[in-house]
């Protein structure tokens, strides 16, 4: 038996597996990420023990732990080096996880594991260069190169959402300006919506969004659609920096897949055929030909089978 564990910025994820990946048991909780990384790690071990007991399983029976977690890893250590979005340095999440259940822990980048998920489950591991982006609160991406996953010299490698699209654009968590994260990642769009409702702008946005009291991002494209004003600048940008991000992957890599994801994306109707549409007009013909371009599939559980069948 395996678990696996997905720790985000909101919400924990965890899987009891059996040796064939086949998903047995699936829960999740908030993470309260406000409370500092013991907390978390804490709620971790608790959670897991939990659902050990609820599927009468010993510790006995589990031969591997598998941590996907927002942030730079280090994957030889399973030190959470850095998390902007958790907020911790240097965590020794891997080593405490396995000190306390003395079971072999693997601790890896969420997207890499979403990534490589969602290749190996969803897509049948067959194509050989893969790309996933994947546009939740912030944009993470991961790259499969000859059916390995590319981490780079430092194991954190693969930082699409921080690919600079704008060296001018909007202010990035990471500290830069214009990374594709700024511009198309759920809480940056978020964050500038409501700095319009706060500057007293209302229009069709407003109406959508005041009856279920919050802001989706299908509020949003829905607005932009009927032809709200002060969101179509906003959504436009967020449809092209999306579309050029991915043509200048496809330019880069030349993948044979390239998988897009996350809750922008799931939360939309048109964004993901308007992005595709701009790769088509703007990839290089040699290098777009015959590149599949597919929506992600496996949501919560992509990370989930992704970090229980993954190593090294
Ligand atoms: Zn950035």
């Amino acid at each position: 038996m395996r678990i696996s564990v997905d720790i985000g910025g909101t919400k924990i994820s965890f899987g009891l597996l059996d040796e064939n990946t086949q998903l047995l048991f699936f829960d999740k909780t908030e993470t309260e990420k406000e409370k500092g990384y013991e907390f978390v790690r804490d709620k971790v071990v608790n959670s897991i023990l939990k659902i050990l007991s609820a599927n009468s399983v010993t510790i006995k029976d589990l031969t591997r732990i598998g941590i996907a977690c927002a942030g730079q890893i280090d994957i030889k250590t399973g030190t959470v080096k850095f998390s902007p979005n958790l907020k911790w340095r240097d965590a020794p999440l891997g080593k405490d996880i396995e000190s306390i259940f003395s079971v072999e822990t693997f601790v890896e980048n969420d997207v890499n594991a979403a990534t490589y998920g969602e290749w190996k489950f969803a897509f049948g591991a067959e194509s050989e260069n893969v790309i996933g982006v994947f546009l939740g609160t912030g944009v993470g991406g991961g790259i499969i190169l000859n059916k390995r996953i590319y981490r780079g010299f430092n194991f954190v490698g693969g930082e699409i959402g921080h690919m600079i699209l704008n060296p001018e654009g909007y202010l990035c968590n990471c500290g830069s300006r214009g990374c594709f994260e700024a511009v198309c990642g759920g809480d940056y769009i978020i964050r500038r919506v409501r700095h319009l409702i706060a500057e007293g702008y209302r229009g069709k946005l407003w109406e959508l969004a005041k009856a279920s009291e919050e802001i989706h991002m299908s509020h949003i494209e829905k607005a932009y659609y009927l032809g709200d004003e002060g969101v179509k600048r906003l959504w436009e940008e967020v449809i092209e920096y999306l579309g050029c991000g991915l043509t200048s992957l496809v330019n880069v890599f030349n993948p044979d897949l390239l998988i897009v994801g996350g809750g922008v994306i799931k939360g939309t109707e048109r964004l993901f055929a308007e992005a595709k549409k701009i790769v088509e007009q703007r990839a290089m013909p040699e290098s777009r030909n015959g590149v599949r371009i597919e929506v992600a599939r496996l949501g919560d559980w992509a990370a989930l089978l992704g970090i229980a069948s993954l190593d090294g």
